[in-house]
């Protein structure tokens, strides 16, 4: 397997050059760190050690949301600070994180009563500021059926309607990894940080990487480091020997996605279940998925299983609120299991920890930031970077310049607003239609690419293979090869396309000619095209298959 020009380039230049920043884990933190970093005007290297948002960051509920929920443990500060970053990450790329209004239908025996839900929605909306008809509706029964037909109507008492957002996490990632690079940060996947160097006063001076890819170890000078390494956190904070106290507790999330025919929803639903918990039903494109679970995980975050009873309890739930639609285990064509990074609070369970983060600051220097949530991605990014400007001045008296991520549209974008999205969804139907290919894709293609969907559509025209579908997805693969440092068939499936997920059955009618598409940019031999066929066949099961859960473990 051959390495492209361009990532050799930037091999070559990790090793030749002293950074400002060194940035490790490519999720949505060190993404978002990248981005503040490099437009703050500090040259800034990403390395993230598999695939960007391989970890959590492709594995949340993907919403851009206040977290109503966390009012009921009167975290104010948190719901006020990511109830206002919903508007300020729409508008960076409004293509992608999405307008997504909620349906709260309230239940006899159900955690929420009519006024208290009233208050909470309105105290919800208070505190970010929502405006106009974004602001939260109370429902009648009726209204509340009209809203959504399926929904458990004998102990139905009325519902809420309120405003959030919807996006993929791992595109929103790429997109701000995309955007840090056109501010000068250098990002490379495949990447591990496995050991720092010191000065003779103990602060870190370089990253040592091992680069998985081509399987070289190089050293990285730098001035600063960020650990922003998510679940992984401690572990680099043991190398650098610096572990305290506070340490980080790992809590499971599993989802499980059903044809959008199985559960045809009108608009996503947050729901409670019998144990107290609540779950979404999110419909989106040709799919609507379900979760989340929540509970203390112990095992390997690099392979987080579904098992069986995760499954039945989102099932059993989904059921119970939606009783007319009888999903079963077959209907399950994908799912996904991460784990929350959360900072370790004791005497609770992991419901009740706090989603707030945490900066830990070592005596090498090294910053490590854990814990928030995706929606607050912008501003942990802010507050971690204010940190190393905070180290520049005590070290030599340096200035950093103020964040302004908040007025920096991600690729893809920009749009004026979502109105303007949604216009132009037309217009990529229309190129599509004209080129011959399948004009249902363009909510697809504008969602995940926005105004790189064009280019695409002009490639799909020239390209050979058997089918329209096909042409256009090789279109797609070949760009993301080019564009968005996508190294392997599963990271497309995965992570680019999202395929994986929200779009199972797209994949194999395309993937012997997706897979020659990988073999040309990077030379395979027989041998690397059946090992990477076999990794996306395996990825497959992994989230279509499940096992019953060992004794041991528990599951909700
Ligand atoms: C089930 C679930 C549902 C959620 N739903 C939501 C939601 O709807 N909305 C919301 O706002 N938030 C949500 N969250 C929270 C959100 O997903 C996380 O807060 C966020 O994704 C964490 O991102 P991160 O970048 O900190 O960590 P990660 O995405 O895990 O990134 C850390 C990265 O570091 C890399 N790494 C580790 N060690 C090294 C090393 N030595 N060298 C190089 N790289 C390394 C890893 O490979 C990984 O990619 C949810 C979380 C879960 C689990």
């Amino acid at each position: 397997m051959k390495a492209n020009p361009s990532r050799i380039n930037k091999l070559n230049h990790l090793r030749d050059h002293t950074f400002d920043l060194v940035v490790i884990g490519g999720g949505i933190t060190g993404a978002g760190v990248a981005l503040d970093a490099a437009s703050r005007g500090l040259d800034v290297v990403l390395i993230e050690r598999n695939d960007f948002a391989s970890g959590t960051s492709s594995k949340s509920t993907k919403l851009i949301h206040g977290g109503l929920r966390y009012l009921k443990n009167l975290e104010i500060g948190l719901v006020r600070e990511v109830g206002q970053e919903r508007a300020v990450v729409h508008e960076i790329a409004p293509h992608l994180v999405r307008p997504e209004k909620m349906l709260l239908p309230l239940v006899e025996g159900g955690s929420l009563g009519k006024l208290s839900t009233s208050m909470a929605l309105w105290v919800y909306d208070f505190l970010a500021d929502v405006e106009g008809d974004d602001k939260r509706v109370m429902l009648t029964k009726d209204e509340t059926i009209a809203y959504e037909p399926l929904v458990r109507t004998d102990i139905l008492k009325g519902g809420g309607f309120y405003a959030e957002y919807r996006t993929d996490d791992a595109r929103l990632t790429i997109e701000n990894i995309k955007t840090a690079e056109k501010h000068g940060a250098t990002a490379l996947n495949y990447c591990e940080a496995t050991d720092f160097e010191y000065d003779e006063d103990g602060i870190i001076t370089a990253v040592i990487c091992h680069d998985r890819f081509t399987d070289e170890h190089v050293t990285v000078k730098t001035k600063h480091v960020i650990s922003s390494t998510g679940p992984w956190v401690d572990e680099l904070r043991e190398v650098d020997k610096s572990m305290t106290e506070r340490h980080v507790f790992l809590s499971k999330g599993v989802h499980i996605v059903v044809a959008r025919e199985r559960l045809p929803l009108q608009h996503a639903v947050y729901f409670d279940v019998e144990d107290g918990r609540m779950l979404f039903a999110i419909p989106r494109l040709r799919c609507t998925y379900i979760g989340t679970t929540d509970t203390p995980y112990k095992g390997d975050p690099n392979a987080i299983p579904t098992y069986k009873e995760d499954v039945a309890y989102l099932l059993k739930g989904t059921n119970a609120i939606f009783p007319d639609v009888n999903l079963t285990i077959a209907d399950v064509e994908s799912s996904w299991a991460g784990v929350r990074p959360l900072i370790f609070e004791e005497g609770k369970d992991a419901s009740e920890m706090s989603r707030k983060d945490e900066i830990f600051e070592s005596k090498s220097g090294l910053l490590s930031i854990a814990g928030g949530k995706l929606t607050g991605y912008r501003k942990m990014a802010e507050r971690v970077v204010d940190r190393v400007g905070d180290q520049m001045k005590e070290r030599d008296g340096g200035k950093l310049k103020k964040t302004n991520t908040k007025n920096i549209d991600l690729t893809g974008g920009p749009f004026e607003d979502f109105a303007a999205v949604l216009v132009y969804e037309k217009e990529i139907a229309r190129q599509l239609e004209e080129a011959s290919l399948a004009p249902d894709r363009a909510a697809y293609l504008v969602s995940n690419y926005g105004l790189q969907s064009p280019t695409i559509i002009e490639a799909a025209t020239q390209r050979t293979e058997s089918t329209d579908v096909a042409r256009l997805a090789c279109a797609e693969a070949a760009w993301c090869i080019d564009n968005e440092l996508t190294l392997y068939p599963i990271d497309w499936v995965e992570r680019r396309s999202g395929r994986l997920y929200f779009d199972m059955p797209s994949i194999m009618p395309v993937l012997e000619e997706v897979l020659a598409v990988f073999a040309e940019a990077y030379r395979y031999s027989e041998a690397d095209l059946n090992a990477e066929r076999e990794r996306v066949l395996a990825a497959i099961r992994w989230v279509s298959e499940f096992e019953e859960a060992p004794e041991e473990v528990a599951t909700a």
